[in-house]
């Protein structure tokens, strides 16, 4: 049997059984002396950052302990699950510390976006939220779209500060730290003359030129999330990776739609009027009339309707039923965590059923586009 041992450069204690988890080292490696975890190796090796997860638990931990430095904070979201990957009450953590609102993936959106438009609505939304940020920058850092923005966030707002990074999973925060190790950081000279890169628990210290570091905590899981609760086999389809082409489609009350197997959409009640999906555009979707759709989905689900398959289904938790009325003369999104929304572009109103795996967030927002 295994003694817990833990990593020589981040101090967290070393398992072999999840591979996305802290502290991760293949069984083979466990017994080498001194011994480091597979994410210390690789930022050291290879100066490259990876994802880590932690659970609430932990992750309200180490965001407690920001509150007691003096810092700037980065708090990564992403723009396409904005409300699924914001860090509700990161405020009450941070203390006085300054958060920066990197918004991420707008690589996503439909090429035609207005960025002013964009920026409005993040704001609001983050004020609603009760975050305040110091600013908000749009980037995109898988495509390399206005990160010299971040960049010059970070030089403006750091002062002689370290620079905390934080964010849930999959929001692309491993992949703006990558860019920033690139095109920021004093990494070449940690390599030379230190030892490991890590200090603290599960936190990656990158050093910055003036001894200071950027510290990359781990993404925090959050179980609303579509992305959560599928098989990860089935996240290529969730996730989109081009700019999203929105599907519009115009209903009658009395009408569904299928997202997949995933998701149902009933038009209750309302005047014919359009709907604009934002997902992913590797999702199927299927029409029919709201009379069918309880046996359509009993006979073809994870078939007909597309993924996940049927038994992929038998282990994401059931639907539950979200009734939403949208109120007449205003623009708004169904959104889906994790999935995407879907625009309702009706002025008189409407009556909606939106049926989602139990668990995932479901709301009404104002309409982000
Ligand atoms: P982390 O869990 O926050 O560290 O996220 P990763 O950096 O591992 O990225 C999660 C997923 O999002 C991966 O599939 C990335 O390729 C993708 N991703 C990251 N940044 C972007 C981006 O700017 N645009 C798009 N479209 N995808 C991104």
């Amino acid at each position: 049997s295994q003694t817990a041992r833990s990593c020589a450069g981040c101090g967290v204690q070393l398992q072999s059984e999840r591979s996305d988890l802290a502290g991760f080292l293949p069984e083979s490696a466990l017994l080498r002396d001194p011994v480091i975890c597979q994410r210390c190796f690789r930022i050291r090796n290879y100066n490259e950052a990876s994802s880590v997860a932690v659970d609430q638990d932990d992750f309200l931990r180490l965001l407690s302990s920001i509150g007691s430095t003096d810092s700037l904070v980065v708090h990564i979201v992403d723009l396409y699950d904005f409300e699924g990957s914001l860090i509700s009450g990161l405020q009450r953590f941070v203390g006085n510390n300054p958060v920066l609102l990197v918004v991420n993936k707008i690589d996503l959106l439909p090429k035609a976006m207005n960025v002013n438009r964009l920026r409005n609505w993040v704001q609001k939304q983050a004020k609603a939220e009760g975050l305040r940020t110091v600013d908000i920058v749009l980037c995109s850092a898988k495509r390399n779209m206005g990160f010299e923005h971040v960049i010059d966030a970070l030089e403006r707002y750091r002062g002689d500060r370290d620079v905390y990074v934080v964010g849930a999973t999959n929001v692309g925060k491993s992949t703006l730290i990558n860019r920033l190790i690139r095109d920021y950081s004093d990494m070449e000279r940690e390599l030379t003359t230190s030892r490991y890169p890590g200090t603290t628990l599960d936190a990656v210290h990158i050093p910055l030129e003036d001894g200071k570091a950027i510290i990359d905590t781990p993404g925090i899981v959050y179980t609303t999330r579509m992305t959560e609760v599928v098989p990860r086999s089935f996240l290529g389809s969730l996730l989109p990776d081009k700019p999203i082409k929105p599907l519009v489609y115009q209903l009658n009350s009395g009408q569904s739609l299928f997202i997949g197997s995933l998701v149902r959409f009933d038009f209750v009640e309302g005047d014919r009027q359009s709907f604009t999906l934002y997902i992913s555009n590797a999702l199927n979707v299927h029409r029919t009339k709201l009379e069918r759709a309880d046996a359509l989905y009993e006979d073809h689900r994870g078939e007909l309707l597309g993924g996940p398959t049927r038994e992929e289904l038998e282990e994401i938790p059931a639907w539950t039923r979200h009734s939403l009325r949208v109120p007449r003369g205003s623009n708004k999104d169904l959104f889906i965590s994790g999935l995407g929304w879907i625009q309702v572009n009706g002025t008189n109103g409407a009556m909606l059923d939106l049926y989602a795996p139990k668990g995932v967030k479901v709301m009404l927002r104002d309409s982000m586009i």
